[in-house]
């Protein structure tokens, strides 16, 4: 179905919800809503509609449930598992929130900010150091992601380990239902032990039971003091066993602690050739500490490495001597994504397991590919501290694009069998989308499917958000 399935009568319903500037019908214009941001996927829609009110969402809701017509609610589009785009161009309408972007406010009395879904979330990390406060949320994609988004897929990044993830810092939100009605959650309150947490079933729902177009999130006092640093070590082994010492030595002053094999370094220089090693070691860890104006952060991580050196843990370590030194620290960790994107395509995992099993998932993924994937080339980096690893692998350069597909299935599914014998997830961060729907659903157990399918149900009785996103597909739920 293409977008001119439409008739003049419904374009015009539509134009109604939205108004002129907010409703695009023409391909060129839909263009950049129906591409993924690796380059995966091109989708189709029937229209994009940009609200610009929640008014307008509601109306665009209620007309779209009597048309009969499925709706795929759209923040940045930056998600990697082809959230928010219909992959098969089935015929849908997107719902973009990019016009509903306006910070309500902020009140860093109580840490607390309320804005709209569609705010970008860098824009909301400004704001509140604007305050002297910070926003934790943290990841590569902040300067286009947003925070309606951030909360859909309940988004992770590089904080975790000290904040936790979107779920934890979100206090409220603010909802239109399937039919059109709103749900206001917010109360600022970060203790409202009464019934059920509803909110909590839209984080992480995926725009499968409503569309947000409102946040409230919890601010903390912005650190005084950061301090990076970057390591080169022997083995994965050796940054298991520096996290379980950094845990105990740092404490709560760790607020990162990512992992990257140095095979990773050659995609980031994709990004900026320019790129060098601050170390060079097999497996390279940042760490990163933060804190208050009074504690002697350089002199604990000072005090920390020189121990870890001497026990051996550590081969090489740089500490950051200016913020402008600690950027280029993060710059290869962000660019190495990016390049792998740049490269063209490959199989992307968001593996999760036991911190303790990380160097044991990552020796039994190399080990599956050097045997029955020849040639192709495995990277693994990550947010360590959390026992969420990204274990990708390259196709050779020299395979045509559909055949390395092909291949990239069975090489993802051996990869996700090697995390879930180990008692571990296929998504630590990213979600399920309509790239690991089937795996997800089939690895429920028949209690969990019957759960999952009563509240769709509840929420969503006509099947009309994002239809195929998260569950296979409305008719086969059970
Ligand atoms: C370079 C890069 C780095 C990344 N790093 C990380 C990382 O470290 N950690 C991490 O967790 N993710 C990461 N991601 C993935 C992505 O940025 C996050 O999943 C992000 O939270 C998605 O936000 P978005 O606004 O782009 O949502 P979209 O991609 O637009 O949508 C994601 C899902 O949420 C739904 N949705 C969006 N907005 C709404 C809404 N208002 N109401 C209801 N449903 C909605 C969509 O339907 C879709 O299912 C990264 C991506 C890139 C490109």
């Amino acid at each position: 179905m293409t977008a001119h399935s439409l008739s003049p009568d419904v374009l015009d319903a539509l134009e109604g919800a939205v108004g002129r500037n907010g409703l695009t019908a023409e391909p060129a214009g839909m263009a950049k809503y129906l591409g993924d941001w690796a380059g995966d996927y091109r989708g189709g829609a029937l229209a994009v509609l940009r609200p610009a009110s929640v008014a307008e969402v509601q109306a665009s809701m209620r007309l779209c449930g009597a048309l009969g017509l499925g709706v795929i609610p759209q923040g940045g589009n930056t998600g990697l598992v082809s959230g928010a785009i219909d992959t098969n161009g089935a015929g849908m309408v997107v719902v973009s929130l990019e016009r509903l972007n306006a910070i309500r406010q902020i009140d860093p009395e109580n840490f607390t900010l309320q804005t709209d879904a569609g705010c970008v979330l860098q824009t909301i990390k400004d704001a509140s150091e604007a305050q002297d406060c910070l926003f934790p949320l943290a990841l590569g994609a902040q300067g286009s992601c947003q925070i309606g988004g951030n909360a859909a897929s309940n988004a992770g990044g590089v904080n975790v380990l000290r904040y936790g993830m979107a779920r934890d810092l979100i206090l409220g939100l603010e909802v239109v239902l399937a039919d059109g009605e709103l749900w206001n959650g917010f109360s600022g309150l970060r203790k409202n032990n009464s019934g059920y947490d509803l909110k909590q079933l839209f984080i992480g729902s995926e725009g499968t039971l409503g569309i947000i177009t409102g946040v409230e999130v919890r601010l903390f006092p912005k650190p005084a003091r950061t301090e990076t640093a970057y390591l080169g070590l022997a083995s994965f082994e050796a940054a298991i066993a520096l996290f379980n010492r950094a845990r105990r030595d740092c404490c709560d002053l760790i607020s990162a602690f990512e992992i990257i094999g140095s095979e990773c370094i050659e995609l980031a220089r994709l990004i900026d050739p320019a790129v060098t090693e601050p170390v060079s070691a097999p497996v390279q860890v940042l760490i990163e500490l933060s804190s208050g104006p009074t504690i002697d952060l350089n002199g604990v991580l000072a005090g920390f490495l020189g121990d870890a050196m001497k026990k051996g843990l550590v081969s090489d370590a740089v500490l950051a001597t200016s913020g402008a030194q600690a950027k280029t620290f993060w710059a290869i960790r962000e660019g190495l994504v990016e390049g792998q994107a740049k490269r063209g395509y490959h199989v992307r995992t968001d593996l999760s397991v036991r911190i303790s099993d990380m160097p044991a998932l990552i020796e039994r993924a190399r080990r599956f590919v050097a045997l029955e994937h020849r040639g192709w080339i495995p990277l693994a980096y990550g947010h360590a501290g959390d026992g969420n690893i990204h274990f990708n692998v390259l196709p050779p350069l020299a395979l045509g694009e559909s055949e390395a597909r092909s291949r990239g299935a069975e090489v993802t599914a051996g990869l996700y069998d090697i995390a879930v014998n180990l008692g571990g997830s296929i998504s630590a961060e990213h979600g399920i989308g309509r790239s690991r729907r089937r795996e997800f659903w089939d690895g429920l157990s028949p209690t969990h499917r019957r759960m999952v399918t009563a509240l769709k149900t509840a929420f969503d009785p006509n099947g009309m958000m994002n239809p195929g996103c998260l569950l296979p597909s409305t008719e086969t739920f059970s």
